[in-house]
Parts: structure tokens; C-alpha cells; sequence
């Protein structure tokens, strides 16, 4: 149930109810907005009885919420979600640029591809210090001395940190470097995982998982959010289908969906979506096009010689001329929101 409060209810009035609301039993989220507070209600078993809220001073409506997901639905809350990571604005009309290599492999790819990203126009650094991989004998990562480098790429440049965070044990340590902590397609439904992330108080990039719905999707970005950590980005990065031509299925349909569903900013990943280099620019632009607050770009200054996704990365060249393409789709889209 959501509970709209009047136009100028006031402080007192909005703790009443949620403290009616915990008397019951349930668990409040007060969702401010620009015009007036919501407060969500979850942790019910069945109906909620409207009887005990309507009557309150400063409640001007109780809703039934019809979708199994709550807090990340649009029904609750209506305006678009804004994320401010360190000044960088993500869901608000200007796209983002998220760029770096698949895995932070030496100090000096990482500080080489940085200066890149940054000459490219991007405010976010992508890089994996833990590195989920198919196979046990591949590169897993630089783990702690990744960590290190990438701390060393924030100290340095205007950039903030999109690192993957894998298990609980090694939370801490990512969370202390990331800007935005990453849950991987693999973790997507770790729930344990999704809790620790929650009570971190970090933004996170939630990663679709290869054969999750867009409502299951929604539903383990609602763990982030049902421990009042609003500050989460929907990330599409292909899903497996009978399609063997690409790595994955870029499903370009489900930003779409995202979109209009949650009020949560949504980034596109092309670079894992279709695997393929040259098969990258072409999505991240269909992307921004169709609704896309930011994309994700892998980018390595050598991508035959990189020890993961070389065969998606871009290179420095190939990523600047992509850069260029999307910083004019973002000012075709500031010109559309005015
Ligand atoms: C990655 O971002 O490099 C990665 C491993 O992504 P995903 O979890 O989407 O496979
Ligand atoms: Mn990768």
C-alpha cells in the first residue's frame, strides 16, 4: 500500500504515520517528492486495511500497489530517481558515460585507459579487481593490488569508481574504493549479497542476470531498496537466447520497459549485451536513443592482448569516436527535455 500524504503535511504528521504504520506491524519508506511524501508500506502478508491510516491528519489517499514489486515501481513514486555519486548526476536528462577496461590487468593499462575515458568525456571508471569467471583457470582478477590501482585512478582523476563486488567477505574492501558498487549478472539474485550491499549506503549498478525477467530484475533491485537504499542503477546487459551470433541478446526492449515501470535510472551495457567490438557503438547509441540514462563501454588500450572480453573492448581510437557520437545524442536529449 502507498499512503499519500496532503501537500503540506508536516513533520509530525508523517512520523505519526509511520509510526501507526510500525504499530501494525509493517515497515514505512518515506519517499519525498517534489509536490508531496509517500510513504510505502511492505512486510504484509495479505491486505493492508486502509481504515487504519485514512483517517490520520496529513493522509490525503491510500493505494493498493498492484505490482509484486513496491519501492522500485513507478506507481510509488512517480518521479525519476536521481543518483548523485560524488557530483556526477546519473537519471536526471544528461545520459552518462561509464567507461574502463573489463578487468583492471597492471597499473599501467588501468592509468593509460583512465586518461582515455576521461579525454572521452566520461565522469565513471569501469574496472574488476574481482573478476567472476566461467572457467577457474582464467584470469580471476588482481583482487586487494586491483583495489589498490583503482584507488589510485580516483586519487587522480575526476573519474568515480564502478567496481564489481562479489561476496560478502570482500565487501568492505570494494566498498571502501567504489564509488558504485556493481553486483554482477551472476550475483544477481545472491540474496545475502543484495542485503550487504543495501546496508552499505553506496550506490549500486545492478546487473540483469542472463536468464532473469525484467520483473525478477525488479525484484532483487526491491532488497536494495526495502533497506532504504534507493540509490540503485538497472544495468541491461544482454540476456542468452537460441542466438549464437553474439555473446548475448542486447535487449533493448527491457531499457524500454525499465524505463517506464521504475522510476530507477537505467544504464545499458552493449559491450557485454552483443560481445562483439564493432557491433558495440551502434547499441550504445540505440541505447541513449531509446531512454538510456548512461552506458557501460569496455575500452583496453590493446583489446587482442586483454586477459578478459578483449574481443568486445574497444580500442583508445574507437572509443573516442564513440564518445563524440553519444556527447551529441546527450545534447539532442537536453535539447528534447527543455
Ligand atoms: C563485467 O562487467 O565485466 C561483468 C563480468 O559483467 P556481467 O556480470 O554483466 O557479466
Ligand atoms: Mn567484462
Amino acid at each position: 500500500m502507498l499512503i499519500l500524504m496532503t501537500q503540506g503535511a508536516s513533520r509530525e504528521q508523517i512520523d505519526q504515520v509511520c509510526r501507526r504504520i510500525r504499530e501494525a506491524g509493517l515497515t514505512p519508506h518515506e519517499i519525498p517528492g517534489s509536490i508531496r511524501t509517500a510513504i510505502g508500506i511492505t512486510g504484509n502478508r495479505g491486505p493492508i486495511s486502509a481504515e487504519l491510516f485514512t483517517k490520520l491528519p496529513g493522509v490525503s489517499e491510500c493505494m493498493p500497489v498492484s505490482k509484486p514489486y513496491k519501492l522500485v515501481s513507478r506507481e510509488v513514486k512517480p518521479e525519476s530517481t536521481i543518483i548523485d555519486v560524488r557530483g556526477a548526476k546519473v537519471g536526471g536528462d544528461s545520459p552518462v558515460l561509464m567507461a574502463g577496461p573489463c578487468s583492471v590487468e597492471t597499473r599501467d593499462q588501468t592509468l593509460k585507459t583512465a586518461e582515455a575515458v576521461v579525454a572521452g568525456g566520461a565522469k565513471f571508471f569501469r574496472g574488476g579487481a574481482f573478476k567472476p569467471r566461467t572457467s577457474p583457470y582464467a584470469f580471476r582478477g588482481l583482487k586487494q593490488e586491483g583495489l589498490k590501482i583503482l584507488e589510485e585512478v580516483k586519487r587522480t582523476f575526476d573519474l568515480r569508481i564502478v567496481t564489481e563486488v562479489m561476496d560478502i567477505e570482500t565487501m568492505d574492501a570494494v566498498a571502501e574504493v567504489a564509488d558504485v558498487l556493481q553486483i554482477g549478472a551472476r550475483n544477481m539474485q545472491n540474496f545475502s549479497l543484495l542485503e550487504a550491499a543495501g546496508r552499505q549506503r553506496k550506490p549500486v549498478l545492478l546487473k540483469r542476470g542472463m536468464s532473469a525477467t525484467i520483473q525478477e530484475l525488479f525484484m532483487a533491485a526491491e532488497y536494495l531498496l526495502s533497506l532504504d537504499n534507493y540509490a540503485v542503477m538497472l544495468c541491461e546487459r544482454g540476456i542468452r537466447t537460441f542466438e549464437t551470433m553474439t555473446r548475448n541478446t542486447f535487449d533493448l526492449s527491457a531499457v524500454v520497459m525499465m524505463k517506464h515501470y521504475s522510476h530507477l535510472p537505467v544504464i545499458a551495457d552493449p559491450s557485454h549485451g552483443v560481445g562483439i567490438d564493432w557491433a558495440v557503438p551502434p547499441l550504445a547509441k540505440a541505447a541513449l536513443v531509446a531512454g538510456a540514462d548512461g552506458v557501460i563501454i569496455e575500452v583496453h588500450p590493446d583489446p587482442d592482448r586483454a586477459l578478459s572480453d578483449g574481443q568486445q573492448s574497444l580500442n583508445f581510437e574507437e572509443f573516442a569516436a564513440l564518445a563524440a557520437d553519444l556527447k551529441d545524442l546527450a545534447d539532442w536529449r537536453a535539447s528534447r527535455a527543455k
